[in-house]
């Protein structure tokens, strides 16, 4: 095989990349990732962003772990490449007209008094909301990591795989049959006002429902992103709740990389991909050209890009079928998040909890969504074009068990904020995300009046930025929003939900594909799983 000629390229070495790249290799392929920035992970990353203090680092972008499939942490034995998580405390609000709440996952009698303090119907409720959540979740779970069969199509195979899905829910009941659709259908807030009354425990709940979503808590839909954020099992071993992992989100995507080039992977970073090639008469892929000028030639090509990016600038619309190229086109992308990262001396002395010492409320989401209305009010200021007032944020502490990311006694505390207008991924507005950043950090101060104090650095992340440097068209952290007609069978466009697409021999491993976004790798391993199973059987007709 010529040097510049692999059995597989996979374009982007994010984390879905990376794990495609890994399950090709596995099979023997002559397996190349080709990266454009300077280093590997994509949103997955952990940086150092203040030159003058680089032994603060920060996991930039994504902060928390929890969708990975047993599956693929073992296949690829991330754990022997360093894979490591600790698992996230309780959830936190210190609420500014004073008190705080305290969610203890595991501790249900401590639960039920944290609860019990703002109202004892929601802390009676609140047991059989989980455990109505569970069950749903056993049943969302494992469609996680089921390939989108083509709903609609003719084809035999098709039919027999929507066929297949169908028997295999033969067993659910009306009621839950109904439960599914609510949670498919209602908004966040709709449901939380079935089961619950205080404004505290539903701010609470409501933060799953929006995170990373173009929509507040009163859109229809965002019951589902909220199950989304709450499904612990994809069906293949219990995972873990959501945890940190050591090193960062970087050391995730370091873990994985780890483990492709241990199988033979080659991984080559500020290598942008310009072009996916097509040959003229069969229409198959054929390679890529780099920005440079370089072309490389493959048998298999894997896309992890954001769908816009990878059809409509590398392959060309010419290549694509015109409902396709329309379906990407209208692909919504939108989310409005800033991201906040901070260097802090001391961790923040609520005044609800006092204290800078380490305590239990430090170690999980230490969140600012005191209410359903407050989350609310933050997204009808962007979306009527302003930044929010008083932005919702989900903080997190990871330093509270990973001391690898700053000197002994100082901490970083990451800030995932919602909304600015998500017309801001087209320009900088960066004096203005500096206001945004002073305003989110405020709220905090109102609660813990160290805070602002206690700020030694801080890095503020925009969609502007998210879109420029990280390839995040419009901003969205997942590649696409998680709105109903974009999941499942839809993901990212009728009749290519399975990992292949219109051009034979090229694949999409992206967050755009039906288990993305978040940090899971199922993308990845799936398109990897279609290639090879694609090449297997032509390998079978030629004989
Ligand atoms: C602010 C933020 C917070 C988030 N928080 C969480 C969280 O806590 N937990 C969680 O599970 N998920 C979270 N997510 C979502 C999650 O990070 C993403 O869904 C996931 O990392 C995407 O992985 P990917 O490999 O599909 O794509 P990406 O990570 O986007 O990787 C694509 C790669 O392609 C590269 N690339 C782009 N253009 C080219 C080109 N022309 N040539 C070659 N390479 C190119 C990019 O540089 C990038 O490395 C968050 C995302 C963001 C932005």
């Amino acid at each position: 095989m010529a040097a510049d000629s692999y059995d597989a390229i996979v374009v982007g070495g994010g984390h879905n990349g990376l794990v495609a790249a890994a399950y090709l290799a596995r099979t023997g392929a002559k397996t190349l990732v080709l990266e454009a920035r300077g280093t590997t992970g994509g949103a997955a990353t952990t940086e150092a962003p203040w030159p003058d203090a680089p032994e603060f680092r920060v996991t930039r972008l994504s902060y928390v772990m929890s969708l990975l499939p047993a599956t693929i942490m073992n296949d690829l034995q991330l754990e022997r490449h360093g894979y490591k998580i600790f698992p996230m405390g309780p959830y936190y609000q210190a609420f500014p007209e004073g008190g705080s709440l305290t969610l203890y996952e595991e501790d249900s009698q401590r639960a039920y008094d944290e609860i019990a303090k703002w109202s004892k119907r929601d802390a009676d409720a609140y047991p059989k909301w989980n455990a109505w959540l569970g069950g749903l979740a056993d049943v969302l779970g494992p469609l996680l990591l089921t390939v989108p069969p083509a709903i609609g199509s003719r084809k035999p195979a098709d039919l027999a795989a929507t066929l297949r899905l169908a028997w295999r829910h033969r067993g659910l009941d009306v009621r839950t049959i109904a439960d599914v659709t609510r949670l498919m259908t209602m908004s966040i807030a709709d449901l939380l006002d079935d089961w619950f009354e205080s404004p505290q425990i539903k701010g609470a709940l409501a933060v799953n429902g929006v995170i990373g979503t173009w929509a507040g808590p009163y859109e229809p839909g965002t019951a589902y992103v909220m199950a989304h954020h709450s499904i612990g099992d994809v069906g293949d071993g219990r995972l873990g709740s959501w945890g940190f992992p050591e090193g960062g989100m970087g050391a995730v995507a370091d873990a994985i990389a780890s483990s492709a080039r241990a199988n033979g992977v080659t991984i080559r970073t500020g290598a942008p991909v310009a072009k996916i090639t097509v040959a003229p008469g069969s229409g198959r892929a054929t390679g890529v050209v780099l920005a440079n000028g370089e072309e490389l030639r493959a048998k298999v090509v894997v896309t992890s890009l954001h769908p816009k990016t990878a059809f409509l600038d590398h392959v060309g619309r010419e290549h694509l079928p015109s409902d396709f190229a329309s379906d990407i086109e209208h692909w919504k992308t939108r989310s409005g998040v800033v991201k906040i990262n901070l260097a802090l001396a001391e961790l923040p002395d609520f005044t609800a909890n006092p204290g800078t010492n380490l305590q239990e409320h430090h170690t999980g989401s230490v969140e600012m969504a005191p209410s359903m209305e407050y989350i609310e009010k933050a997204f009808i200021d962007a979306r009527e074009g302003r930044p929010a007032l008083r932005p919702f944020s989900d903080g997190v502490i990871p330093t509270a068990f990973d001391r690898t990311l700053s000197p002994e006694g100082t901490h970083i505390m990451s800030l995932f904020t919602q909304w600015v207008p998500s017309e801001w991924a087209s320009e900088p507005h960066a004096d203005e995300l500096e206001k945004y950043a002073d305003r989110v950090i405020d709220t905090y101060n109102e609660v813990a009046p160290n805070f602002k104090g206690a700020i030694l650095h801080r890095d503020v992340v925009g969609p502007y930025e998210m879109e420029q440097d990280y390839g995040l068209i419009g901003g969205n952290i997942f590649h696409g929003e998680l709105s109903l007609e974009q999941l499942f069978h839809m993901r990212p466009a009728p009749g290519f939900a399975d990992y292949r697409t219109p051009v034979p021999g090229l694949y999409n491993a992206s967050s755009a594909t039906h288990a993305g976004g978040g940090v899971c790798g199922i993308p990845g391993m799936q398109a990897a799983k279609a290639a090879i199973a694609d090449r297997r059987k032509s390998a079978r007709a030629r004989r």
